[in-house]
């Protein structure tokens, strides 16, 4: 079993962080296997080298360990960008530059109504009926457009899709609840060229990760991912989404959370085995 954690360097690790690091860690170690770390820094305007930093004492202090060196996405964007402009010139991409208020507007129209997918509101499509000059290739990163992957020239041959989950059992889901339910998502954002849900599926891949253990708050993106597995030609890995840990009002513990950091437990003089402890994790 290969297993990763793939924390974003935007702000302190807390609890809900350690319980599935510590997750990933102990169910590959109970099976011989491997524990990956991936840096998910793709974001420059939030990513920072201290929070990195930090990463790496916080998980090493909660006893873990991991090969190295460590992949960090920030260094894979020519990859990501191969990968998008072979997905251009199979016509799989459109070019959209309507931004949030847009979007908001096309949807508040009476006939529409809002739905919401696992990256906010279900783009209604507006740029990919659009006349657009599918020939000419959108200028590198920075894009002056995200680029949007269209639904609608997705091979149908591909669905339906199947996954496994630890929780929920064999998942199944056709092309047609992909367009409903989540709708043409961003694949490349303008700044960066990628977006997490491309580069997170390629490094999945890439890294021979057998095993995805997340939390239960990305199980909608899965479907995501494992149509663009279908469609990149890559193996879907089994998917284990896990409990949120939450705070004492029941509330999702955010990376602004602080008040949960890792970092202020051990200041405040816990051990390794209280976080355990804390999280409902096994001694080890
Ligand atoms: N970088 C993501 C986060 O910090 C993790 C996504 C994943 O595990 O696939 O939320």
């Amino acid at each position: 079993m290969i297993t990763r954690f793939a924390p974003s360097p935007t702000g302190p690790l807390h609890l809900g962080h350690a319980y599935s690091a510590m997750l990933a860690h102990d169910m590959a170690k109970a099976t011989g296997g491997m524990f990956l770390l991936r840096i998910e820094d793709i974001d420059r305007t939030r990513a920072r080298p201290e929070w990195e930093t930090q990463i790496y004492e916080d998980l090493h202090w909660l006893g873990l360990s991991w090969p190295e060196p460590v992949m960090r996405q920030s260094e894979r964007l020519s990859a990501y960008h191969e990968v998008i402009d072979q997905m251009w010139w199979d016509r799989l991409l459109y070019q959209c530059t309507c931004t949030r208020a847009d979007i908001l507007a096309a949807l508040s129209a009476p006939q529409e109504g809002i739905s919401y997918g696992p990256d906010g509101p279900i783009y209604p499509g507006t740029c990919r009926n659009r006349n657009q000059d599918r020939d000419h290739y959108p200028s590198p990163a920075p894009h002056e457009a995200v680029l949007r992957l269209d639904l609608q020239t997705y091979p149908v041959g591909l669905s339906p899709f199947q996954f496994h989950d630890d929780a929920k059992g064999d998942v199944h889901f056709s092309l047609e609840q992909l367009q409903t339910q989540v709708g043409d998502i961003i694949i490349g954002r303008k700044d960066m060229g990628t977006s997490y849900h491309l580069s997170a599926v390629l490094d999945d891949a890439m890294q021979g990760v057998t095993h995805v253990i997340r939390g239960e708050d990305l199980f909608e993106a899965t479907q995501i991912h494992v149509a663009l597995q279908k469609l990149l030609n890559l193996p879907t890995p089994t998917y284990h989404h896990h409990k949120l840990i939450r705070d004492g009002q029941g509330k999702r513990l955010a990376k602004r959370d602080d008040a949960r950091a890792i970092r202020k437990y051990r200041d405040e003089g816990a051990s390794p085995h209280d976080i355990r402890r804390m999280v409902g994790l096994p001694a080890v």
